[in-house]
C-alpha cells in the first residue's frame, strides 16, 4: 500500500511519533494550514506522556527566564528554542485547551487535575477539528534519507512520500510505552549515525538491608544535601525504592554514579558538625541513641535508619563521630538502574545534524523534535517544555518547507 498525498490546501506533513513533541509538531503545522498525518507504532498515542501524568504531570515551571534557561546547562541550541517557546507559552497552550493549571509551592506547573488524560483528550480533539489524521500501529521501519517513509502496519507495509517529515520518536527508555530508540537503526540505514543513548534522570541502585525496604519503601527523604563523588551537590528530595533511590534530588548526580561510587548525604544541612556534637553531648546520659537524635537534632524515622545503615556501629557510641556521620553519611551506590528505566535519555540526533529550524542538514523538508535530539534537562517540567518547544518549531517550519 502506498500513498502520495496531494498537498490540497497546504503541504502534506507526516509526523512520526505521537508523544508531546510529535503532537505539538502536528499542532503547529496544522495551525499553519498543513495537512498532517501522525504515525505511531503503539495501539494508542502518547503513552509516556500519560505515564508522566500518573505521578502528576509536571508540564513546565514558573521560574524566571534566566533560571529556567539555566536548567538546560550551557547548550545554546535548546536554550534558544525554549527562549522562543517557554513556560508562559506552555501555560497559554494549556489554557487554550481549557485545562486549568495548578502551581506547586516550588513553582512547578501541573494541570489542575494532575493527570495528562484530560489535556490529551482536549488536544486530540483540537487536532481532529483541524483534520489531523492519526494512524496508530504504524511502525517506521525504513526511511530513504529523503522523504520516503515505510511503516509496518496490521494491513501490511505502508509507504508514503509527504512534502515534509517530522521525526519525533522519543528517547531510549520505557520501551513498553513505545520509546524504544529503534529509530536509531532506521537512521543508521539512511547513513545518519546518531549518538548512543545514555541514562539521564535515572535512579541509583543501593543494596539496602531488608529492614530499610520493609519499613521505608516509598518514603521521601527530605531536607538533606547529597554530594556526588566529584563534589557536585543537590538538595532535592529522594524516594526510597526497593532497589535504591529515585527522584529529582539524586538525578542531577546520577551521571557520576553510573558505574557506582559513594554518595555522601548530609542529614542535617541546617547545622554545623560542631553545633550537632554540642547538642548531642548535652543529652542525658544513658538515653538511647534514638531519643538523643530526636531531641537534639530532630533526626528520627528514615533519617535515623539511614544513619544506622551507613555508619559503623562503633561510631554510633561517640557523639562527635555521630555528628560527623550525620553531616557526611557515606552510602555505597552500585550504579544506576537500567537505561530502559530512566525518566529520560541523552544521546540521539546531535545538534550539528540540524539547522536552526530543526531540519536535518542535507535532507530538505525532514525535521526532528523532542527527546530524540541530544539535549538534556532535569525533571521539574523542563523535559516536556523542551519537547513542546522543539515540536512547535519543527511543525511551524515543516508547514513552510
Ligand atoms: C515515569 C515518567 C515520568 C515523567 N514525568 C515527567 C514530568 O512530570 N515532566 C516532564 O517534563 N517530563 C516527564 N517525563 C519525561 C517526558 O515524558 C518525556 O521527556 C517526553 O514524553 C518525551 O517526549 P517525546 O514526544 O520526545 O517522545 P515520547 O513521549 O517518548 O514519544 C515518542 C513516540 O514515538 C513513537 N515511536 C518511537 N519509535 C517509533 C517508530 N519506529 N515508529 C512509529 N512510532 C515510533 C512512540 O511509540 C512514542 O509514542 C517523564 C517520563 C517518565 C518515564
Amino acid at each position: 500500500m502506498s500513498d502520495n498525498l496531494a498537498s490540497g490546501t497546504g503541504q502534506h506533513v507526516a509526523v512520526v511519533g505521537a508523544g508531546p513533541a510529535g503532537l505539538m509538531a502536528a499542532d503547529a503545522a496544522s495551525a499553519e494550514g498543513a495537512q498532517v498525518t501522525i504515525y505511531d507504532q503503539m495501539p494508542s498515542v502518547a503513552r509516556k506522556f500519560l505515564m508522566a501524568g500518573k505521578s502528576g504531570l509536571n508540564i513546565t515551571h514558573t521560574e524566571e527566564q534566566s533560571a529556567f534557561l539555566g536548567r538546560y546547562g550551557d547548550d545554546p541550541r535548546v536554550r534558544l528554542l525554549v527562549e522562543g517557546f517557554g513556560g508562559d507559552d506552555v501555560r497559554r497552550f494549556m489554557a487554550e485547551l481549557g485545562i486549568p493549571e495548578h502551581i506547586g509551592t516550588t513553582g512547578r506547573v501541573f494541570p489542575s487535575m494532575m493527570k495528562a488524560s484530560p489535556l490529551l483528550r482536549a488536544w486530540l480533539s483540537r487536532l481532529a477539528d483541524r483534520g489531523v489524521e492519526v494512524r496508530t500501529r504504524h511502525r517506521l521501519n525504513a526511511w530513504d534519507g529523503a522523504r520516503q517513509l515505510t511503516f509496518t502496519s496490521p494491513e501490511g507495509d505502508h509507504r508514503t512520500e509527504p512534502d515534509a517529515i517530522i521525526f519525533a520518536c522519543g528517547g531510549g527508555s520505557w520501551r513498553r510505552l513505545g520509546s524504544d530508540g529503534a529509530w536509531a537503526e532506521v537512521f543508521a540505514s539512511a547513513d545518519r549515525q546518531v549518538r548512543p543513548f545514555r541514562p539521564s534522570n535515572v535512579g541509583l541502585v543501593v543494596d539496602w538491608s531488608p529492614i530499610m525496604v520493609e519499613r521505608f519503601e516509598g518514603a521521601p527523604l527530605k531536607n538533606v544535601r547529597f554530594t556526588s563523588p566529584d563534589g557536585e551537590q543537590s538538595r532535592g528530595e529522594a524516594v526510597i525504592t526497593k532497589r535504591g533511590l529515585e527522584s529529582g534530588g539524586i538525578y542531577p548526580l546520577a551521571a557520576s554514579l553510573e558505574n557506582g561510587g559513594t554518595l555522601t548525604i548530609d542529614l542535617v544541612p541546617g547545622r554545623t558538625e560542631t553545633a550537632i556534637a554540642e547538642r548531642l553531648f548535652k543529652q542525658k546520659k544513658g538515653q538511647s541513641l534514638s531519643n538523643s537524635l530526636r531531641k537534639a537534632v530532630k533526626v528520627e524515622g528514615l533519617k535515623a535508619a539511614l544513619l544506622r545503615e551507613g555508619a559503623n556501629p562503633e561510631d554510633l557510641r561517640d557523639a562527635g563521630k555521630v555528628a560527623a556521620r550525620l553531616k557526611a553519611l557515606p552510602l555505597t551506590i552500585k550504579g544506576t538502574v537500567p537505561l530502559d528505566e530512566a525518566i529520560s535519555t541523552r544521546g540521539g540526533v546531535p545538534w550539528t545534524m540540524l539547522d536552526e529550524d530543526l531540519m536535518l542538514k542535507g535532507a530538505p523538508g525532514v525535521f526532528c523534535a523532542g527527546e530524540m535530539i541530544d539535549w538534556d534537562a532535569p525533571t521539574g517540567g523542563y523535559l516536556i517544555t523542551a519537547c513542546l518547544a522543539t515540536g512547535e518549531r519543527a511543525g511551524w517550519a515543516a508547514a513552510r518547507a
